[in-house]
């Protein structure tokens, strides 16, 4: 299970270790409420600050670091040594920055927690098992949704159909998504709800597949083709899906998560509106809007999001220029390693993106294209060019989304354009157990390239992809330094010459991803005047074996002050 369902009620745990709370300010003796002054003290604080990359103690007063270094200074020059003051003893524990992870889908992943889950099924059949045991609790003709299989796990590889679906829910509409979340497999109600049968045409930038007899086998390729069943699909009640985004919130949370950067449908984003409204969104979230609706669209939602909170806002807009590489649908310069009848789907078209985005970019929005193989890399890097040429110079920091494989030659441009290559660490590790076979040794030189994108003078954001990867930060920490599958191995990593060192990591994962969205200089370093987004860890990772990394515990979050998450 990738999601621990431990509850814990966030922000209602008892301080420790608090001495005393003072409601009035210690000075002004009037009536007046103030601001209470937090005192972290014994701590060994990792800053992420070039200039002071360590320090013992910090205050936290409004929200926001007020004061940090070595104890003498915040308890001499800071107030930290008054009687009555609020003071936390951190006993030597390792704080750092709250990790801000620049690529998540919280909606998706809320829908995961009311699906069938499917993640790491070891085989088609126990696939099949968990959609019975679903159907058991559904009436008949009660959608089923999943998600999480991943075929390369399975001993045959290939993509399931929609007969081994039929065979276990013959009367209950059934769609599963694939791991990538770029392709799923639906059942033949599902298919007959959304009249899809043999002689449906394929949709632009999607794949219906189909079997010899022309038959469709249930499998969808692209958001394109899979829209055409989950579009008919009811919405959940607006109570379930807060549910959903609340057990999300929570594991959020307790991975040491205080920013994040999300792409989910705009009822979520209203669901995240009404827990900020509650006090008790305990993340911040900047929310991309989709590329491709009405420009006017994007306009109101911007204008009812806001661009300027500090825990909910709209952002980047986010487009799609192709698949993914586990299901062959990312385009690629040259066909597939191990399928040469392809090189993968173009999911739209780059003379109409390209006039899309000069005009999205002159109304001042931040671009933000998903692009995995080689071919969409380049394309989007032409895009942004394009809007640059057409629309002048501006710190406009568009942003290539995963990056995964990119011609050689292509990595200054990154750097020319100002792109920032948004990349998930975590994505290394999972997919390096095919990437060779999808693409061939050649390729694989430019594939998950950290090392190479930071020589070249590229900003780094990272992130997970969280429902995609789990959202467990420290995976990523593991993958950047060591580049080994979980239980070790190859030797010395895969294609170990794009390893980075753990400080450019956590850079990258921090004060890069704050970067990439209009925000440094307020998160991502421990420093006067930034927020006081930062976690305490149970190990020191700067000491700590990468095979550490991942048994490391958050033992606190901490949000703009507030402690949103402590072990028990
Ligand atoms: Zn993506
Ligand atoms: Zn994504």
């Amino acid at each position: 299970m990738r999601t621990d369902r431990v509850r814990i009620l966030a922000g209602l745990l008892p301080f420790v270790v608090v001495t005393v709370v003072v409601a009035f300010h210690a000075k002004s003796g009037a009536a007046q409420k103030a601001p209470t002054t937090t005192y972290y003290n014994h701590g060994h604080i990792y800053t992420n600050d070039p200039a002071h990359p360590w320090a013992e103690a910090l205050a936290v007063s409004e929200g926001k670091i007020s004061c940090i270094g070595r104890m003498d200074h915040v308890l001499l020059d800071c107030g930290g040594g008054q009687e009555g003051v609020e003071t936390v003893n951190l006993k030597g524990q390792f704080v750092m920055p709250g990790f801000n992870d620049a690529h998540v889908h919280l909606g998706g992943a809320a829908a995961d927690e009311l699906a069938v889950p499917l993640t790491g099924v070891p085989s088609a059949e126990e696939m099949q098992k968990r959609v019975a045991a679903a159907v058991a609790l559904h009436k008949v003709g009660e959608w089923i949704t999943g998600g999480g299989w991943d075929h390369t796990l399975w001993t045959e590889k290939k993509f399931p159909d929609r007969q081994q679906l039929d065979a276990v829910a013959p009367k209950n509409p059934v769609i599963l998504t694939h791991i990538s979340g770029h392709v799923a497999v639906a059942n033949s109600l599902a298919l007959k709800r959304a009249e899809i049968d043999k002689t449906t045409p394929n949709p632009p930038g999607g794949e219906i597949e189909h079997d010899t007899l022309g038959e469709p086998t249930g499998m969808l390729k692209e958001d394109a083709a899979m829209s055409l069943v989950k579009a008919r699909i009811p919405d959940p009640a607006p109570e379930v899906r807060r549910k959903g985004i609340e057990l999300v919130l929570e594991n959020v949370a307790k991975n040491g998560i205080t920013s994040v950067q999300d792409y989910s449908e705009w009822a979520d984003f209203q669901a995240f509106q009404q827990l900020k409204e509650e006090g008790k969104l305990t993340v911040r979230i900047t929310e991309w809007l989709p590329f491709n609706l009405p420009l006017n669209d994007l306009q109101n939602m911007r204008a009812q999001g806001g661009t300027q909170d500090p825990w909910l806002k709209t952002g980047a807009l986010k487009a799609f220029t192709d698949g993914a590489m586990g299901s062959r649908t990312a385009a690629m310069l040259e066909p597939y390693s191990d399928d040469p009848s392809t090189s993968g789907i173009l999911t739209s078209d780059p003379e109409k993106v390209t006039a899309m985005a000069i005009q999205r970019d002159r109304a001042g929005f931040q671009l933000a294209f998903h692009a995995i193989g080689d071919r969409a890399n380049r394309i989007a890097l032409d895009v942004f060019e394009a809007v640059a040429k057409a629309n002048g110079p501006r710190d406009r920091r568009d942003r290539i989304e995963h990056a995964q494989v990119v011609a050689p030659m292509d990595f200054s441009r990154f750097a020319q354009l100002h792109v920032v290559a948004s990349m998930q660490p975590s994505h290394q590790t999972t997919d390096m157990r095919w990437a060779e076979e999808r693409i061939g040794r050649e390729r694989l030189v430019g594939a998950y390239a950290w090392a190479t994108m930071l020589k070249n003078g590229v900003p780094l954001a990272f992130g997970t992809d969280y429902d995609v990867e789990p959202i467990s930060p420290f995976r990523g920490l593991y993958a950047c330094v060591t580049r080994e599958r979980p239980e070790g191995g190859p030797k010395d990593g895969w294609q170990p010459q794009e390893k980075i060192s753990l400080d450019d990591c956590i850079r990258a994962y921090t004060s890069g991803s704050a970067y990439a969205q209009f925000e440094e200089g307020k998160k991502g370093e421990l420093k006067q005047g930034e927020y006081a987004d930062f976690i305490v860890l149970s190990n020191d990772l700067t000491k700590a074996s990468p095979a550490q990394f991942t048994k490391t515990r958050v033992l606190r979050t901490v949000v703009g002050g507030r402690v949103v998450y402590q072990e028990h």
